[in-house]
């Protein structure tokens, strides 16, 4: 992720500084989400990054790690969540 949660951002076109609350998700066509957070002053939509199937289900598979302690696997999803992440957002 490239922007954290109360993260301090000044919008670009109001340029008020604000923090960032949550992230809001919609979906752009079949099997890719799109990941974002709004001004909350002017409204101004800021994408944060793209998901597709294959992230979403290695997201669930690194909280389910997480959660167990599986500091191993843990690595390894990350490393194949940024791998996928990369891709998809062209990075
Ligand atoms: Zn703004």
């Amino acid at each position: 992720m490239i922007v954290d949660l109360h993260m301090m951002v000044i919008c670009e076109e109001c340029r008020t500084k604000f923090e960032i609350k949550d992230l809001q998700k919609r979906w752009v066509n079949n099997g890719i989400q799109e990941i974002y957070y709004s001004c909350k002053y002017c409204g101004k939509n800021y994408i944060v990054a793209l998901t597709n199937k294959k992230i979403r289900d290695l997201q669930k598979k690194i909280k389910t790690a997480k959660d167990k302690g599986d500091i191993k696997k843990l690595n390894k999803l990350l490393e194949r969540h940024k791998e996928e992440m990369d891709k998809l957002n062209k990075k």
